[in-house]
């Protein structure tokens, strides 16, 4: 971390994490350590002992649920989520029963016990290279901390001692620390630890309040009541701010606020850029709670369903026919009158599934393994369930299917001809379902991004998965962040792989749009629609300023962008080419 001081002014340059800037006195919040007694049971106590146990656990359950019920109110049910799985932990039967088999081992008191399985757990996920379980740790870390104070008899330090509007200062912030605030009174969260994707993050976002995080040594720096000024676009936090900075920040949050309006202000206009070429712009969605984003921001339907979420709500039981037509039929009629892109299962690389993969040897490679197409065309049970709740659904407004991680003509063949197959059963069922289903192949593995031509002569349209196919070309784990640097979508070979992709589709006059993240990066979105593509779909809050990018951009514009963007053999000066080009568009 990089600090300079400025008088008495001190700057602390962290990860920004929620955007906004703040200003005002510091609280600054140390979850109390605790200390874990550890005492021998005689053998006439340990029936009492587990009693106690289970009396903390049922405590710890009320607890949770008030929580839950407290954020659903303040903040919404998506949210509450982060206390559905707290229980989940609680209802663990590990959880349960590890501590009191160690208990009647030992014969020691149930917290000393509990707290040594609790910490093993931490220990183990923790250690973990996968990111979602690694998340998990603060799930349990922060249920144990709960269970183990109910046990004591003790109560919780918690930040609902905050009575008045303050900029909140901590090493890290768990769910229950952050739910247990007064709405209104955080002005802005900082934290010594944490990243983008931390549970205090998430919150501050859904709170509207600007978030700084990996701060590093803001509790040490920072001291309870100190003028702070916290910028979250650009993860400042700036102590005691000088007169300088304070009039630059007045500045500088005018001229965002007015860029907001602008940008807010075309929301609703159409898609043309300013010579009156018509783009596509459609959102990637996880569920119907992603489609009021749709409609906000005037997404022209849905250009990448993801549907693994009805799979991973529950790691154990497979979703059946009904579950799955009712989840599918519910994005469906909410995106009516603009259609849907349903991309069939992909699960398996960065979304596991315990039971779906349950059977097979735990893979070294499961990036590289058996997930997706690959999966569904060996497990035909789920993915012909999954295709007759999706063809079900199709009857309750416009649906287009595509196939996830295609390497060859064959894979999209199998998968073809087995989708034909469960039309023709629900036909003779006269089940009915929309008979004129466009069928589209994902294109992110490279042996498909060759093969497009080919592979184009056999499919309605594409959608590039840059985000896959970035990782594959370059061979960088998209989820390391130890090799992220690596991972350069304006590497010449990526580049090429996206032009060639873009340009097979128009020479087959099939339809070609961008699902990966860069389609939603003002940095690649206007080089994406000068390359020919005709939709770009991402995440729905992305979608005003990429509007306004392109409706501020015209062909010559866009063309002299693609020549000076293909010309450079450099990343990091072709990467300076696309920012230029964005930030004159979208200077504030
Ligand atoms: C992609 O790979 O770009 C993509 C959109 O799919 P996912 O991120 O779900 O793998
Ligand atoms: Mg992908």
């Amino acid at each position: 971390m990089n600090n300079v001081r400025d008088e008495k002014e001190i700057r602390i340059q962290g990860i920004p994490a929620a955007p906004g800037v703040a200003r005002g006195a510091a609280f600054v919040f140390f979850a109390e350590g605790l200390q874990v007694p550890c005492y021998s049971i005689a053998e006439s106590s340990l029936e009492n002992e587990r009693q106690r146990f289970l009396d903390a656990l049922v405590a710890t359950r009320k607890q949770l649920v008030v929580l839950r019920d407290k954020v659903a109110r303040d903040l919404g049910e998506k949210e509450a989520g982060i206390f559905d799985a707290h229980l989940l932990v609680l209802d663990d039967p590990a959880f349960i029963s590890e501590p009191i088999q160690l208990m009647l081992q030992r014969r020691t008191n149930i917290e000393c016990n509990f707290h040594h399985v609790a910490e093993k757990y931490i220990e183990c996920f923790s250690s973990l290279e996968d990111d979602y379980l690694k998340e998990r740790v603060g799930d349990v870390r922060d249920v144990a901390q709960r269970v183990l104070y109910n046990l004591l008899g003790l109560s919780q330090r918690t930040l609902s001692e905050v009575t008045d509007k303050r900029v909140i200062v901590a090493e890290d912030l768990s769910p229950s620390d952050t739910a247990s605030m007064e709405k209104g009174h955080a002005l802005a969260i900082v934290t010594d630890s944490g990243n983008r994707t931390s549970h205090a993050v998430i919150m501050s976002r859904s709170l509207r309040i600007p978030a700084v995080v990996g701060l590093m040594s803001a509790t040490k720096k920072i001291a309870a009541g100190d003028d702070v000024l916290v910028d979250g676009h650009e993860g400042i936090v700036f102590v005691n701010p000088s007169e300088k900075t304070l009039w630059r920040y007045g500045h500088i949050e005018k001229m965002r606020t007015a860029f907001a309006h602008r940008v807010q202000a075309e929301v609703a206009l159409s898609n043309s850029t300013s010579d009156g070429k018509p783009f596509k712009l459609s959102a990637n969605v996880n569920g119907i709670e992603d489609m009021e984003g749709v409609h906000k921001y005037h997404a022209q339907g849905v250009g990448l369903f993801r549907t693994e979420g009805i799979f991973l709500k529950d790691p154990h039981h497979l979703p059946d026919e009904e579950a799955q037509y009712a989840f599918y039929s519910d994005v469906v009629t909410a995106a009516r009158p603009h259609r849907v892109i349903v991309r069939t299962l992909d699960i398996g690389g960065d979304k596991p599934h315990d039971t779906l993969l349950s059977g097979g040897v735990a893979e070294a490679n499961p990036f590289m393994g058996f997930r997706a197409i690959r999966y569904c065309l060996e497990r035909k049970d789920v993915f012909r369930t999954q295709l007759r709740a999706i063809l079900r659904a199709s009857i309750h407004g416009r649906v287009k299917v595509m196939f996830p991680m295609i390497s060859s003509l064959d894979e999209l063949l199998q998968a073809r001809d087995f989708f034909d197959k469960v039309c023709a059963e629900l036909k003779q069922n006269s089940i009915p379902f929309d008979e004129n289903i466009p069928i589209g192949s994902m294109i992110e593995i490279p042996s498909a991004a060759y093969s497009a031509q080919l592979l184009a002569a056999h499919c309605d349209f594409f959608s590039i998965g840059t985000n896959d196919l970035v990782q594959y070309m370059l061979a960088v784990d998209r989820g390391n962040s130890r090799i992220a640097h690596l991972y350069d979508p304006c590497n010449p070979a990526v580049l090429g792989i996206l032009r060639h992709v873009i340009g097979s589709a128009k020479d087959k006059h099939i339809e070609v749009s961008v699902c990966g993240e860069l389609a939603g990066d003002t940095m690649f979105a206007p080089l994406l629609i000068a390359l020919g593509a005709d939709s770009l779909s991402m995440t729905p809050t992305a979608i005003p300023e990429v509007r306004y990018l392109l409706r501020h951009s015209d062909a010559t514009a866009l063309n002299k962008l693609v020549n000076e963007a293909y010309a450079e053999q450099d990343p990091q000066k072709t990467s300076q080419i696309l920012r230029e080009y964005a930030q004159s568009r979208l200077t504030i």
